[in-house]
């Protein structure tokens, strides 16, 4: 149980197709890989992503790793602290919990990953134990065109899903295309969220919003820029559509803040924002203190986070019903099993050990020399 060795590795794994959204457009999925390895011989994986600079998130993970060594896989939360105020608190540089836990997640999750492998259980057993045995997804629907998008959402409504999800904020007249092209597609039943990814300012999520009521819209996810929670609620206060926190909430904090104002009727949060599996379910449990429901995110990532969010959402009482998998985008995985295709809109919450998956080490090994061959930032 006592870890020997920490590993990280960046990764570069395709989109099956370019992701077409607010801030242009993606092509891959780029990540580094960590493995916790003990004494005992068991390997516990994680993945942080890789951006803005792989080899810098690389070098502050080989940093913290450091502190890992020789400590407990069942000492996580303290070995967490450790890292956190080691490369943030210790030399003065005084605070970074947001980029802080988007480095430190990949550690926080090997560290989980082999503690359930040591104590042969899932991690979800290890935390409480699952509160349900089955995760909803959201269709996430994919295409540069209003055409395609709405061909997309078709096909997720044949699979199953009843929440489609999609990108807007990509200009007033082609917003309005895409989201009456895809009520269109998917008949009046289906449910639609869209995500504009903080492009409108507050007149023009006032303009947009009226405009889009017209087509029953569930909820938009974060209109504004992230900087203001007031702005926030101010659109929330005069919107017909349920307005979604998702770059304004990073952690416990964030999301005490977003609650008490009123500014968000759903938390969207991932473990990349969160720093993790526990960091996730203290946020989640602060929302859950002001009734409000946490939408699982996604960022560019593989199945190892899928497989691991499902653990940490398995537990949380206030779970929504349209959550965020990214793995599906991607043209492979760095897993082989389980399988992680949805069936009617849900995977089951997963069995262990750990998280459950299989490391593929012969993607890892493509991945890393299609990293290694690519010119980071140019060409994904
Ligand atoms: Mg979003």
């Amino acid at each position: 149980m006592i870890i020997r060795n920490v590993y990280a590795t960046p990764l570069l794994v395709r989109n099956k197709v370019p992701y077409h959204w607010a801030h242009g457009v993606t092509y891959g999925a780029e990540v580094i890989l960590v493995e916790v390895k003990t004494e005992d011989g068991i390997s516990g994986y994680g993945e942080a992503i890789g951006t803005p600079s792989a080899n810098g998130i690389k070098s502050f993970i080989d940093l913290a790793g450091q502190h890992l060594i020789g400590k407990s896989v069942f000492m996580s939360r303290s070995i967490m602290s450790e890292c956190y105020h080691t490369l943030f608190q210790a030399h003065g540089t005084c605070s970074a919990p947001r980029f802080g836990g988007q480095i430190l997640t990949g550690l926080e999750m090997a560290i989980w990953d082999a503690a359930g492998k040591t104590a042969d259980r899932a991690v979800h057993e290890l935390i409480g134990g699952k509160v349900r045995n089955k995760i909803d997804y959201f269709g996430f629907i994919q295409g540069e065109t209003a055409d395609e998008l709405a061909l997309d959402a078709t096909r997720f409504v044949e699979q199953g899903c009843r929440v489609i999800y999609g990108k807007i904020g990509r200009g007033e007249k082609l917003d309005v295309e895409i989201v009456q092209k895809v009520r269109q597609a998917v008949g009046a039943s289906v449910r639609l969220r869209f995500d504009p990814n903080e492009a409108w300012d507050p007149l023009m999520a006032a303009r947009m919003i009226r405009t889009l009521s017209a087509y029953d819209i569930e909820m938009i996810e974060q209109p504004c820029s992230h900087r203001s929670l007031h702005t926030l609620r101010q659109i929330k206060e005069n919107s017909p559509i349920a307005i979604a926190a998702d770059q304004s909430v990073f952690n416990a904090t964030d999301v005490y803040n977003a609650v008490t104002l009123g500014a968000a009727d759903l938390i969207v949060l991932g473990l990349h924002e969160a720093g993790g599996v526990i960091p996730f379910i203290e946020a989640a449990t602060v929302a859950s203190a002001a009734g409000v429901n946490i939408c699982i995110h996604g960022l560019h990532e593989t199945g190892i986070t899928t497989c691991a969010a499902n653990h940490a959402a398995a537990v949380i009482h206030n779970l929504d019903d349209g959550n965020q998998y990214m793995n599906h985008l991607l043209s492979s995985d760095l897993i082989s099993s389980p399988n992680l295709s949805l069936q009617n809109g849900s995977l089951p919450v997963l069995s262990g050990p750990g998280f459950g998956f299989e490391i593929d080490l012969d993607a890892v090994g493509r991945a890393a020399e299609d990293h290694r061959s690519t010119i980071t930032g140019s060409d994904i």
